[in-house]
C-alpha cells in the first residue's frame, strides 16, 4: 500500500503557472547531500502518514479551483503504486506532475506510457559524467549516469511537457558545471536553476555553505543560456541563519 507522508493542500511555487496541491512519497534511492527531506528519506516510518481521504476530500471540495497534484518525493518511481495514485488523481479531474531524479528510466516509461502525466520535472543533480555525479548523489551505482540520460531520452521523446532543473549547491557547482549541463540539454525549452537553502540538510554539514547570491546565480544563467536560451533561475536567494 502506498503510504503519503506529506501533504501540502494549496501552493503556486511547485508547478509554475499553476495552483496546485503536493503530496509526498517517502524513500529515495540518493543520498544527495543538500537534500532538505532528510527525514522523509532516512526516517519515513518517523512521519505520520497522510489518510488518503484527507486528499481525496480536499480535492472534492476544491473541486474546479485546484488545477493539479504535485507527486514528490523522495522518489516517487520507487513505488509500485505510483501509476495508480496518477489515475487517481486525474479521475478526480486535476492534471498531474511528477518529480523524479530520472534513475529510473525503465519506470518512468512505463508511468509515462499510462497517459496520466502531465508534467516531468526532473533532476539533473551534476555535469553527465560518473565522478561528479556520485558525489552529488550520495550513491555509487556504477551505470547510473547512463540510467539518467535514458530517462532524458525517454522524456525528450515522449511528447509530455516537462523541465530539466539543476539545485545549484557551492562547493559542486559553478560556471563550468552548469555549462557542461546545459550543454549536455541542448535543445530543451525549460532547463531551471534553482537556489540552494543551507537548511536542514541531509548532510548537515552542508548546512552551514554559504548559499550564492543572486549575482552568483546571473552569472551561472548565462552560461546555461548560451545552450538552453529559455534556461532560467527559480527560487530566491537563501539566507544563512548563522551568518
Ligand atoms: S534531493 Fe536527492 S536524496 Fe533528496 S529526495 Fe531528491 S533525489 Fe532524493
Amino acid at each position: 500500500m502506498l503510504e503519503i507522508k506529506g501533504f501540502i493542500p494549496n501552493t503556486m511555487l511547485d508547478w509554475e503557472g499553476m495552483l496546485a496541491s503536493t503530496v509526498f512519497l517517502p524513500r529515495c534511492n540518493f543520498r544527495c547531500p543538500f537534500c532538505q527531506n532528510a527525514e522523509l528519506v532516512l526516517h519515513p516510518e518517523r512521519l505520520e502518514t497522510v489518510p488518503f481521504s484527507v486528499i481525496s476530500d480536499y480535492l472534492r471540495d476544491r473541486s474546479g479551483w485546484v488545477d493539479g497534484v504535485c507527486i514528490t518525493g523522495g522518489e516517487p518511481c520507487l513505488h509500485e503504486g505510483l501509476p495508480g495514485l496518477c489515475a487517481d488523481f486525474r479521475a478526480r479531474g486535476v492534471k498531474v506532475k511528477l518529480d523524479t531524479n530520472g534513475s529510473l528510466p525503465g519506470v518512468l516509461e512505463s508511468v509515462l506510457a499510462e497517459g496520466d502525466i502531465d508534467y516531468v520535472s526532473m533532476d539533473i543533480k551534476a555535469p553527465l559524467e560518473a565522478g561528479p555525479y556520485r558525489i552529488a548523489s550520495g550513491t555509487d551505482k556504477p551505470d547510473l549516469v547512463d540510467l539518467v540520460r535514458r530517462s532524458i531520452d525517454i522524456l525528450r521523446s515522449s511528447g509530455i511537457e516537462h523541465e530539466f532543473r539543476t539545485t545549484v549547491v557551492p562547493l559542486m557547482h559553478g560556471p563550468s558545471e552548469v555549462a557542461r549541463i546545459a550543454q549536455q540539454l541542448q535543445g530543451e525549452k525549460r532547463f531551471i536553476l534553482q537556489h540552494f537553502s543551507p537548511r536542514d540538510t541531509l548532510d548537515p554539514r552542508f548546512s552551514s555553505l554559504r548559499p550564492f547570491t543572486e549575482e552568483d546565480m546571473q552569472a551561472m544563467l548565462k552560461q546555461a543560456q548560451q545552450y538552453v536560451p529559455g534556461a532560467t533561475v527559480r527560487g530566491a536567494p537563501a539566507s544563512m541563519s548563522n551568518q
